[in-house]
């Protein structure tokens, strides 16, 4: 089962596009900008606002383009490395230094396995196996031949649903993806949520072109699908033909697809269901034999996404060929594995999924992927190890400080909203004081004891990963939440927040300068890591976040006159976003991105107003040119200074609910009449629009 967690909103827009790293950044570090010609040689800045300073382009007009301003230089000076799509100012160099950190861990569990616990020696095997190049190159698609055994036993619609609830315990994605997480009306107990799957690209958009260049993108797919076909045992001449079908099914799939935008609705999204319920609704589809094939023969409470796109896939599924099922479960098979099987599976996997896709020129080196794999099997206990090195223990203290301040700050500000009322005021007040905060890393580390890992087979201990995940995660339906939980590890560069458990987290990897550091000012840190606090914050009163309460439970808490004048709030940051384009022309989803920006919007403002409290907001900077407000924004902004690829840009707005990180800059300022006092911005200036959007 592929994770999947219908509600879970995080900071960051695609991890794996950052993930990894390079270190071609070191050496090329810009240089400060040259002092103007002034006569009195103004003091040093700090130590701490070197690179702060060396990222700015003095030249640019804080007021035209703020982006420009704070970002300018660093931008200028970083050329986006070869084996990335995306490399981001903050996410992308903390990243390098959590990469490096735990793969000291890790190879020193390699080198020495039976050195400590049982986990431990899970942790070596897991990387040492992946590290293993030429048994893997050997190994090929042997471990992978049963299954694709079971898939030539598919003979009718019962026999593909049986075997595609099967694959996904494994991890295949079939027409369906699934995950376990709280009732949205009953949050204190798990439910199975179903979600309308089946497309390996990104979105439905990329199957219905609009222009050339999608044009040859899909073309390109179906070329590659013929490709993975070959090598999982199809003969050559077969391949070409059945990657047509394939692709042509999924265009199926995807015209019946519900826009992801209109799922964010969760009164839409849920839909309860029993198992006969679910069985009576498409019979065709016999979920019956797929929920049994997935382990769930005991699983009754179900909530399904989009029904309608389910009755659409009956028949689709009904009109299709047998031999129409079996190449698109053999692709999604190959397709599901190929990161981690031989080179010449992987690299093909590549030039589709990362160099088409994304714009990445050559793949990461072996042990970064080795290190993603790891995270994904084992995540928690690198975690234990790197939260020892990486994570000292007042910076605990120092972040749950900030965090009480902007949650006070966030609620203080709730009385000069003027589309508020009292009651709602009240019950909002309410919900933040019930919020949950998770800092750093679990109270208690998860139970391996299950996982089984060889040091032999690095494709069998991939399978077995996935086989262990989706049993951990499968026997959680009917049980009651398990609020000690964590949705990511601690070596993450990210956060999240749950509106089903009313709780954040920000693990020990995002705690790291340049979001964070105990040594910075407040200023610094409330515009970095603050803000990334109030977004978080501001989630859980979002678009989404709304509509649940302080339990986590979907209610309308809200009068329906407020909720009216909520809308119209949002409507003007929705039609704000509309207004954004990236280079090729393409517009921002202002629809699909809307929580992700009120969450920038609101963290951005409830940190502000935090810091502006502090001891530190009277204290001079100790930098000539600028004050306490002024680099509280260019921290913020500095947040998102980033370089990636056209096609990296294209998949973020086509696909993802955050909005281009430059976006995330001026979007939420343009809104701020803080930032407009710090910079002395005039109306109708490109940061300050003559119509503003508030929210919270
Ligand atoms: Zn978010």
């Amino acid at each position: 089962m592929r994770p999947l967690l219908l509600l879970l909103v995080v900071l960051a827009s695609a991890h794996s596009a950052f993930a990894g790293s390079s270190k071609s950044q070191g050496k090329g570090a810009p240089k400060p900008p040259p002092a103007p010609e002034a006569p009195p040689a103004p003091a040093p800045p700090p130590a701490w606002a070197e690179d702060l300073l060396a990222a700015v382009d003095p030249a640019a007009d804080a007021c035209t383009d703020f982006y420009q301003y704070a970002c300018g230089t660093w931008l200028a000076n970083t050329p986006l490395p070869a084996d990335k799509p995306a490399y981001g100012r903050s996410f992308s160099t903390i990243r390098d230094r959590n990469l490096d950190t735990v793969k000291a861990i890790v190879e020193s569990a390699a080198l020495n396995p039976k050195g400590k616990d049982d986990d431990w020696r899970k942790l070596g095997e897991t990387y040492g196996s992946c590290m293993e190049d030429k048994a893997i190159d050997a190994e090929d698609t042997v471990m992978l031949q049963p299954l694709f055994k079971e898939i030539d036993g598919v003979k009718s619609v019962k026999t593909f649903m049986r075997t595609a609830g099967h694959l996904s315990t494994m991890g295949v994605s079939g027409i369906v993806d699934a995950g376990i997480e709280g009732d949205f009306k009953d949050p204190n107990r798990n439910i199975l949520y179903l979600a309308e799957g089946g497309l390996a690209l990104p979105d439905k958009d990329y199957y219905f072109p609009t222009d050339d260049a999608g044009k040859k993108t899909l073309a390109d797919y179906q070329a590659h699908v013929a490709k993975m076909l070959e090598f999982s045992g199809v003969q050559a001449k077969d391949a070409p033909g059945q990657a047509a079908e394939v692709v042509a099914f999924e265009t199926k799939l995807a015209e019946a697809w519900v826009n992801k935008a209109e799922l964010r609705d969760p009164a839409k999204s849920y839909n309860k269901i029993d198992r006969a319920g679910l069985i009576k609704l498409t019979p065709k589809l016999h979920w019956g034999e797929w929920l049994n094939a997935m382990g769930g023969t005991e699983v009754m409470d179900i909530s399904i996404d989009a029904p309608g796109t389910f009755k659409k896939f009956e028949k689709i599924l009904d009109d299709a060929d047998v031999s129409t099922l079996r190449a698109y479960l053999r692709f999604h098979t190959i397709h599901a594995f190929a990161p981690n099987l031989a080179k010449r599976i992987f690299l093909e996997d590549f030039s589709m999924f990362q160099a088409n896709l994304l714009g990445r020129k050559e793949p990461e080196p072996r042990w970064k992927r080795c290190i993603a794999h790891t995270n994904t099997a084992v995540g928690e206990v690198a975690g234990r190890y790197y939260v020892e090195k990486a994570f000292p223990g007042d910076s605990k203290e120092v972040a749950k400080g900030m965090l009480g301040d902007i949650q006070a700050a966030f609620v203080a500000g709730l009385p000069s909203l003027a589309w508020m009322d009292d009651t709602t005021r009240e019950r909002a007040k309410e919900k933040s004081a019930k919020i949950g905060k998770k800092i750093g890393y679990p109270d208690k580390w998860r139970d391996y004891s299950k996982l089984q890992v060889t040091p032999y087979s690095h494709v069998t201990n991939v399978l077995a990963a996935a086989v262990f995940e989706h049993e951990r995660n499968l026997v959680k339906v009917g049980q009651p939440v398990d609020r000690n939980e964590w949705y990511m590890t601690p070596q993450t560069v990210n956060a999240y927040y749950n509106p089903l458990t009313n709780e954040f987290a920000y693990p020990a990897g995002i705690l790291q300068a340049p979001f964070f550091s105990r040594d910075f000012p407040a200023a610094r840190n409330y515009g970095a890591i603050g803000a990334v606090m109030g977004h978080e914050l501001s989630h859980g009163f979002d678009d989404q976040g709304r509509k649940f309460d302080g339990d986590g439970k979907m209610t309308e808490w809200w009068s329906p006159e407020v909720s009216t004048r909520y809308e119209a709030q949002t409507k003007c940051v929705k039609e704000q976003f509309d207004g954004f384009a990236i280079a090729d022309g393409t517009h921002v989803k202002g629809d699909l991105t809307l929580g992700e920006n009120i969450g920038d919007l609101g963290g951005v403002r409830a940190s502000y107003r935090a810091f502006q409290a502090t001891a530190g907001y009277k204290e001079p900077t100790g930098i000539a040119t600028l004050n306490q407000d002024q680099l509280f924004f260019v921290a913020y902004a500095q947040n998102w200074c980033t370089v990636s690829s056209p096609q990296y840009d294209k998949m973020i707005v086509a696909s993802n609910p955050h909005s281009p990180n430059r976006f995330r800059v001026l979007g939420p300022l343009q809104n701020l009449p803080e930032f407009h006092a710090a910079f002395g911005c005039a109306v109708g200036s490109g940061m300050r629009p003559a119509k503003q959007c508030e929210v919270w």
